[in-house]
């Protein structure tokens, strides 16, 4: 598959500060492509690179192929963007506002299609300040979609929303991959990359610190499993000398992860039982992102 996106060498500095320090990627036609990192890690500022909106410091870019130095309204006209923050005006309603956005295209899509496929036919004669959080991001989907992109670059689609409108948001951008467009998005919700991605690039401090498909990424951390249960604190000690380097606590959940899994539990269960511990809202669970970000950096995604 041709690459839509490919940067090499990226670099944008405000400051002091190297938000985007030296990344190289490319995003494969008619995939989700995440950039996944915790608040701060120079995704945004990746994306609006991409987007014309700021100006690297250096590396190169290439669009839809093309070698550019500076993105511009021909790139622009190809995709279609959605701000990690941004409001439309709130005394419109939804039809108007697609319709307002269409305006500026010469060729866009019809509004009753955009509605239908952001799910939003109901809302159409609705206020936008009458519109839920999801619903108001899907309204920026849609208005991301109205030119009919080749290309969707996404920051954050959806943060802020609760778990059933995130998964709207996630169906709708499965169906558009299955339309053939390629995405390239933004997330700190590592569920986010793992369900959607074709291909996720981990970033940190303006860097790129690992990248592969989802399960790729999770098995670079071995055959692994992991065991959580709630702990109250003054037995942390006890477990961190019995499985040592294994353990770590999160709040009151203690989280054990173990290379032989039956050993590992067995173990754990005759302490318990020697201790009197109940092992409360114990969990056996495979390696997720969070885990392969935490040992890459020894931090998680959202502290
Ligand atoms: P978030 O998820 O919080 O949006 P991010 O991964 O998108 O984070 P960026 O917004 O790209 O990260 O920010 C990367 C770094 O650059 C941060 O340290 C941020 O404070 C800094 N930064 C971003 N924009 C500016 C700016 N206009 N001026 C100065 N520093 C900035």
């Amino acid at each position: 598959m041709r690459p839509v996106v490919r940067v090499a060498d990226l670099r944008k500095s405000y400051g002091p500060v190297r938000a985007v320090d030296g990344i190289s990627f490319s995003v494969a036609e008619g995939t989700i492509f995440s950039l996944l990192g915790p608040n701060g890690a120079g995704k945004t500022t990746t994306v609006e690179i991409l987007e014309g909106l700021r100006i690297p410091d250096s590396g190169t870019i290439e669009l839809f192929g093309e070698k550019v130095e500076r993105v511009g309204p021909a790139q622009r006209a190809r995709m279609g963007v959605l701000l990690q923050e941004g409001a439309f005006e709130p005394y419109l309603r939804v039809r108007e506002v697609l319709s307002l956005f269409s305006s500026f295209f010469p060729k866009s899509l019809e509004v009753q299609k955009l509605l239908e496929l952001v799910g939003l036919e109901e809302k159409k004669k609705a206020l936008v300040r009458t519109l839920s959080g999801g619903q108001k991001r899907r309204l920026a989907l849609a208005v991301a979609l109205v030119g009919d992109p080749e290309l969707l670059i996404l920051d954050e689609p959806t943060t802020g929303l609760d778990p059933q409108a995130r998964r709207r948001v996630w169906e709708i951008l499965e169906e558009l991959k299955g339309q053939g467009k390629t995405i390239l998005l933004t997330t700190h919700y590592m569920e986010e990359a793992e369900a959607l991605s074709d291909w996720v690039c981990i970033m940190d401090h303006g860097k790129i610190v690992a990248e592969g498909t989802p399960r790729e990424l999770v098995t670079s951390l071995g055959m692994a499993s992991y065991v959580e249960f709630e702990l109250p604190l003054e037995f942390l000690p006890e477990l961190e000398e019995l499985f040592p380097g294994c353990v770590r606590q999160d709040g009151e959940i203690c989280v054990i992860s173990f290379s032989d899994l039956n050993s590992g539990l067995s173990s754990l269960l005759s302490w318990a039982q020697s201790r009197g511990v109940a092992l409360r809202h114990l969990l056996i669970r495979q390696p997720n992102l969070e885990d392969v970000f935490l040992a890459l950096t020894g931090r998680r995604l959202r502290e």
